[in-house]
């Protein structure tokens, strides 16, 4: 049986590219840029709750880290360093090198560097600290959008929660390979959370559902909201299912797509059209004054009809993909 250190040696310890002290010591050093602040997050997956027992160990170790990423990406950071401390009911190798495969295609993939983090035996807990780095002032927060901003979604929201519909056979989806990577392997929208600092006013991940993030940035920035149901991406969702119902509900409330959520004044319209390419952007609504909990869905006709802004809670139930 390998010892912890055998572990973390084996699986955990690859060459640094940007930090002075990674892996090994009792710390790491970290040299910011001196023009930057320091963004830091922390996102934790449980087994039961995010994650069912028998997940793919690569596709989790991908996710781990990417959901941490996309909490950079929200708040117009480049990832940099992350640690992972890991509860682990045995030490299956096989298990651990399939998990840290995925978790290092992560980390190249976006530029992070895992620079430490903690292994203890226990029921399997992932957790990852993320650091980030802005320039000074220039972060995105949940609390600058106006009255009058444009309210912007990038992607296609709902893939992820119709691909584990479509696991728990809730639903059968004529093409559920998109869905299924989706929920799988989620792409942080770094580039787009970069290029929209000095354009967004607002801007958060959506993790747990397109209303439910949203009510965060109504809260934070003393806001009401309409939405504009034609806008909506709904006819992207509908190349995988023909249930509109479900694909509507999908997209209005479904989590773990990591799209970024938007508000941008209308001056920047044209600007942000232009940032769109493989990764369209969806301009969907308006920001509007009023209470906070006050969502409209104006439909097609003009008509306009109030909307439930909760999102999923985390203590109401599971959300087990
Ligand atoms: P200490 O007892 O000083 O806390 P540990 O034995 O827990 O040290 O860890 C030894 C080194 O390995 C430290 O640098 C720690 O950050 C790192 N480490 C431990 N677990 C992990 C992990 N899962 N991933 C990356 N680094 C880890
Ligand atoms: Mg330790």
């Amino acid at each position: 049986m390998p010892s912890e250190f055998d572990l973390i040696a084996r699986y955990f310890t690859r060459p640094a590219h940007h930090t002075r002290l990674a892996v090994g010591d009792d710390g790491a050093l970290i040299t910011p840029e001196p023009e930057n602040e320091l963004v830091i997050s922390t996102d934790m997956l449980v087994e039961g709750t995010h994650f069912f027992p028998d997940a793919d160990p690569a596709a989790l170790g991908w996710k781990t880290l990417a959901v941490n990423v996309s909490d950079m990406a929200a708040m117009g950071a480049t990832p940099r360093w992350a640690l992972l401390a890991l509860a682990l009911p045995r030490a299956d190798e096989h298990w651990l090198a399939e998990f840290s495969g995925g978790f290092f295609a992560c980390c190249e993939a976006f530029g992070v560097d895992l620079i430490g983090g903690d292994t203890t035996r226990g029921p399997l807990n992932l957790s990852v600290t993320i650091l980030g780095e802005v320039p000074r002032g220039r972060a995105l927060l949940r609390s600058g959008a106006h009255a009058g901003d444009d309210l912007w979604v990038s992607g296609t929201p709902g893939r992820a929660a119709l691909g584990l519909a479509h696991l728990q056979g809730r639903t059968h989806l004529t093409n559920a390979a998109p869905c299924l990577e989706a929920l799988y392997r989620p792409q942080p929208r770094v580039a787009l959370g970069l290029a929209l600092r000095g354009l967004a006013s607002a801007a958060l991940d959506v993790s747990d559902g397109l209303l439910g993030d949203l009510a965060h940035i109504l809260e934070r920035s003393r806001l009401a909201a309409r939405i504009n149901e034609t806008a909506l991406p709904l006819a992207d969702l509908l190349r995988f299912t023909d249930d509109a119902r479900l694909a509507k509900s999908c997209l209005l409330s479904g989590g773990d797509d990591y799209e970024l959520l938007f508000c941008a004044p209308p001056q920047h319209r044209d600007a942000i059209a232009r940032l769109a390419g493989p990764l369209p952007l969806h301009r969907i609504g308006t920001l509007i004054e009023g209470s906070p909990d006050t969502l409209i869905l104006t439909d097609a006709q003009g008509r306009d009809q109030p909307l439930d802004p909760r999102g999923f809670d985390h203590f109401a139930d599971t959300d087990c993909p």
